[in-house]
């Protein structure tokens, strides 16, 4: 029986480009919460179900899938399930996601659906952290729709502003409309290289768009956190003594702190 509580804060991780480090956010971030005790659910909102596989689940004895709680088939009980972390729950994903928006083009709710699928465990979680795809597809509006906050990862490298002006304009279209209450939580560099100059500047130039919004938590780039989802751990269990073991504890906690005093 799950213990019930205030609501959950629901944080979504967007980013439409590939590779920047949503996943590996995802999955960390909900490790690190949940070793703090908090109680959390990772939702892989992404056809490729790498967050699922990254926390150690096999996909093939999956029973119900976000995709089955998406389009009504499941109750979120039904598809929630445990991970190797104690206060860690996952909503997995698999391939039929990809079915998803073709399913709902004819539903008028469809941008709603995880919100709707979602609204039944709000309370039994402190967080709930939504890894998306690598796109502004309906699964990304409907994460974006069912958050509190967005996090947008940002990789230290060429490029890595470009194209954030249409995300930016998802988040201002989904909050002038759908969901008003929806944030930027803030804005995570990552990958950082403390020794390249391109780093640097992509801090700077991170820091004037955004100015506050950048979290003081940079990920580094760091070779544990790539080999972690090989093993299906999370990088607080593949090796807790890491540099992206700390760097991710810290953005939990930065994070921990920020709701404390209500910033974030
Ligand atoms: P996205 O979900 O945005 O596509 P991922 O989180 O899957 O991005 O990251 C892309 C690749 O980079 C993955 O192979 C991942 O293991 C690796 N990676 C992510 N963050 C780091 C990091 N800080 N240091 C080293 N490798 C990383
Ligand atoms: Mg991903």
């Amino acid at each position: 029986m799950l213990k019930l509580s205030a609501m959950a804060q629901i944080i979504c991780i967007a980013n439409q480009k590939g590779g920047v480090g949503k996943t590996t956010t995802a999955v960390n971030l909900s490790a690190a919460l949940a070793v703090c005790e908090k109680r959390t659910l990772l939702v892989d909102c992404d056809p490729q179900a790498n967050a699922t596989t990254g926390v150690g689940l096999d996909k093939s004895h999956l029973i119900k899938t976000l995709y089955h709680g998406m389009i009504g088939d499941a109750s979120a009980d039904a598809v929630i399930v445990d991970s190797q972390i104690e206060f860690l729950k996952v909503m997995p994903a698999r391939v039929e996601l990809i079915g998803f928006d073709v399913e709902m083009m004819d539903r008028p709710d469809r941008e709603q659906a995880l919100r709707h699928l979602l609204k039944p465990v709000v309370k039994a979680f402190d967080y709930i952290i939504i890894d998306c795809p690598p796109s502004l597809s309906l699964l990304t509006v409907n994460a974006m729709t069912a958050a509190d906050a967005l996090l947008i990862p940002l990789q230290c490298e060429f490029y890595a502003l470009e194209g954030l002006s249409q995300l930016v304009q998802t988040y201002q279209r989904i909050k002038s409309g759908l969901n008003p209450k929806l944030k930027i939580a803030g804005v995570l560099l990552t990958m950082f290289d403390r020794r390249t100059n391109l780093s640097h500047q992509v801090a700077e130039d991170a820091e004037s768009h955004f100015k506050t919004l950048v979290y003081k938590t940079m990920i580094p780039r760091n070779v544990r956190l790539g080999e972690a989802p090989s093993f299906g751990q999370p990088i607080l269990l593949y090796d807790a003594m890491s540099v992206g073991a700390t760097s991710y504890f810290a953005l939990a906690k930065e994070i921990l702190a920020a709701n404390h005093t209500g910033h974030a």
